[in-house]
């Protein structure tokens, strides 16, 4: 499979994007990225609380990708259409329907600061660039019977089983705290059931693996971006929570590993 699309805007993007994940990947060995609770907080400037920030800083998902999906030459065939189903679904999961239900413990400090969101939104505009450019316009793959090629549906098995335990594993998180939280229960407990049982951060694992599903899936280079950048992120985030947990419990289960069961 060539690489370059000949697009010669699209594929220059593309490679700057690649040379962009690499960088993300090496800084998060001095550090995770600054949003989200326990490793919000820090820095200086305009912040963020959790819900807020999260649904500012993904809605660019919810955006960008159906407005350059629009205006490919491919927007009405049904292969298409059905990644666009699957695309907004995961959007609208990351950038609604998470942070709603998230139970935010009373007096945490607001935890997203304008940077991050700011970087947020260079990175998210990226990945919906990338997949609805190729998808509607540039691929020239996905006719009908793209929906019975093995890629696809390898693919939609492994998107579906990540999806699924990225789901339930943000559920399970979810649960451990009460519908209300109040400032005197403990912010944090330890995580049990599902994968918790082997790893300490399932969530992860299931939103990497869902990427990797939809790189199979869709068969493109812009997807394979998503995937280097969602797994330059979270895999280092990962094993920061691993330690985070084995230094702040001290009966923490010692069989788990970071994000990868019996791996990593
Ligand atoms: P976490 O999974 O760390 O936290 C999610 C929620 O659960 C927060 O409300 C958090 O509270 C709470 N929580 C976490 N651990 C505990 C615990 N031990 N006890 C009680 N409550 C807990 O979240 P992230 O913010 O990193 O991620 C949220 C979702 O977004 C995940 O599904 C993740 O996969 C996805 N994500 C995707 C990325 C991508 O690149 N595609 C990047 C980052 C996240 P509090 O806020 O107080 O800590």
């Amino acid at each position: 499979m060539q690489w370059y699309t000949g697009n010669v805007l699209y594929d220059t993007f593309l490679i700057v994007g690649f040379i962009y994940a690499a960088l993300v990947l090496v800084s998060s060995f001095f550090g995770t990225a600054q949003y989200g609770g326990r490793f919000g907080g820090r820095g200086k400037g305009l912040k963020l609380g959790s819900k807020l920030g999260w649904v500012v800083m993904e809605f660019p998902g919810l955006l960008v990708f159906p407005l350059v999906y629009m205006t490919g030459r491919n927007a009405l065939e049904p292969v298409p259409l059905f990644f666009l189903c699957i695309w907004m679904i995961h959007y609208s999961n990351r950038a609604l329907i998470t942070p709603l239900l998230m139970r935010v413990q009373p007096g945490t400090q607001s935890s997203f600061a304008l940077n991050v969101v700011i970087a947020g939104w260079f990175t998210i505009s990226l990945h919906g660039y990338f997949n609805a450019a190729y998808i509607s316009e540039l691929g020239d793959q996905y006719t009908i019977s793209w929906f019975s090629d093995p890629r696809f549906i390898v693919g939609l098995i492994i998107y579906w089983v990540g999806f699924s335990l990225n789901i339930y594993s943000d559920t399970i998180l979810r649960n451990l705290r009460s519908l209300q939280p109040t400032p005197n229960e403990p912010r944090y407990k330890i995580p049990y059931g599902g994968l918790f049982r082997w790893v300490s951060c399932p969530q992860y694992f299931g939103e990497i693996l869902s990427f990797v599903g939809f790189a199979v899936m869709t068969w493109n280079l812009g997807a394979v971006f998503v995937l280097a950048m969602t797994a330059a992120n979270l895999i280092p985030r990962a094993r920061y929570t691993h330690k985070w947990f084995h230094k702040n419990f001290e009966d923490y289960p010692a069989e788990r590993k970071a994000i990868i069961p019996f791996i990593l």
